[in-house]
């Protein structure tokens, strides 16, 4: 099977990838690495049924040779991490929209199968817990930058939902719940891996507001294996999924639980809302996902504990603190290759 993974070079997608790969398949992936890392997919440069294009997924003419060529697609390129929602909303909203957009006229053409990934942000400020598909979403007022992000999902959502309904393009939605494991970076707010990096330089943890507002975490590897669970059933057509851990854990728990595992001495500290991010910023106090919708049609459930992903995280941190000063010392060549892939995906 040809896999096109738009966002590839990102935490998930690149995880996604691998797993094609492992599995026999052909991937190829489209990313501006404006979110995602060359880093990423380093790895698999090598492979012979890898191919990788350095560009926007708004480059028409090169998405739509993709497409073409492709069977399937997993629309992950997107404007993610709240921290870039809150300082880029123009871009949030115009990335997510138009991508969207696009991958989806573009599959019409030859009906490709294709599964559109949103977020549990789209809840929104819902305080009845589990959150089923079916729920009401409640989102917050447009003066609030945080929801663009919600918003544009939602749109998105409705789109793909619409180009099967309309159009008999064979489309999944699925909306992920906090993903966390190796490759995510902390560099757009998210709250694992800026623990961790805090914690093994001994700097203070924040914990933004009161740390009483709680999460439940799922590990890449679990979520990898339901994306390519829900892309292989033809019943998921045209539906909505969850897919999220339901072990829910305050962001304080966390904070020292990380600090546990990790055996630092950093202290933990409370930063408020409107200095972490804006004033006026709004967080959700819980968010646990009901997965019984996928778990019927796959049998799926989580196999990684919040310790083990912890584990995985920190390994995968302290091994990259240590190569640093090797990737620094790299960097020039690093530069020469990139631009390098970019002239040999020109040509492709
Ligand atoms: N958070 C925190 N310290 C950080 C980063 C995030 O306390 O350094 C909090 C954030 O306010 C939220 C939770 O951790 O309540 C999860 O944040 P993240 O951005 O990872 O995901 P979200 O669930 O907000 O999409």
């Amino acid at each position: 099977m040809k896999v096109l993974i738009t966002g590839g070079a990102g935490f998930i997608g690149s995880h996604l990838a691998e797993h094609y790969l492992a599995h026999n398949d052909e991937v190829f992936v489209i990313d501006d690495l404006s979110t995602g890392s060359i880093e990423n997919i380093r790895p698999l440069k090598a492979h012979k049924r890898f191919s990788y294009f350095l560009d926007s997924v708004e480059n028409r003419q090169v998405t739509a040779e993709l497409v073409d060529e492709c069977d399937v697609v997993f629309h992950l390129a997107a404007a993610v991490g709240v921290r870039l929602i809150v300082e880029s909303p123009v871009r949030t909203i115009e990335t997510n929209v138009r991508a969207t957009e696009l991958i989806l006229n573009l599959a019409a053409k030859k009906k490709k199968r294709v599964l559109v990934t949103s977020t549990s942000e789209v809840y929104g400020k819902r305080t009845q817990m589990p959150f089923q598909e079916d729920d009401d979403l409640l989102m917050g007022p447009s003066s609030k930058g945080r929801w663009s992000y919600a918003c544009s999902k939602a749109l998105d959502e409705f789109l793909a939902l619409a180009y099967w309904k309309e159009k008999r393009v064979p489309t999944t939605v699925v909306r992920l719940f906090n993903t966390v494991g190796p490759r995510q970076t902390g560099r757009y707010g998210m709250v694992v891996p800026n623990f961790v990096r805090q914690a093994l330089k001994q700097e203070d943890i924040t914990v933004y507001g009161d740390g009483t507002q709680r999460r439940c975490f799922l590990h890449v590897a679990d979520a990898v294996r339901a994306l390519t669970q829900l892309m292989a059933k033809s019943q998921a057509v045209g539906e909505v999924y969850n897919i999220g851990n339901t072990e829910e854990i305050t962001i304080q728990d966390l904070a020292e639980k990380v600090r546990a595992m990790t055996g630092s001495a950093s202290r933990i500290v409370k930063i408020p809302y409107k200095e972490a991010y804006e004033e006026g910023f709004e967080d959700m106090l819980r968010r646990v996902p009901d997965t019984s919708k996928l778990h019927a049609l796959t049998g799926f459930v989580p196999r990684y504990t919040l310790e083990d992903t912890l584990k995985d995280v920190i390994s995968h941190l302290r091994t990259a603190a240590a190569d640093q000063a090797t990737i620094a010392s790299d960097e020039s060549t690093l530069v020469q290759e990139v631009k390098g892939d970019w002239q040999i995906a020109a040509v492709i």
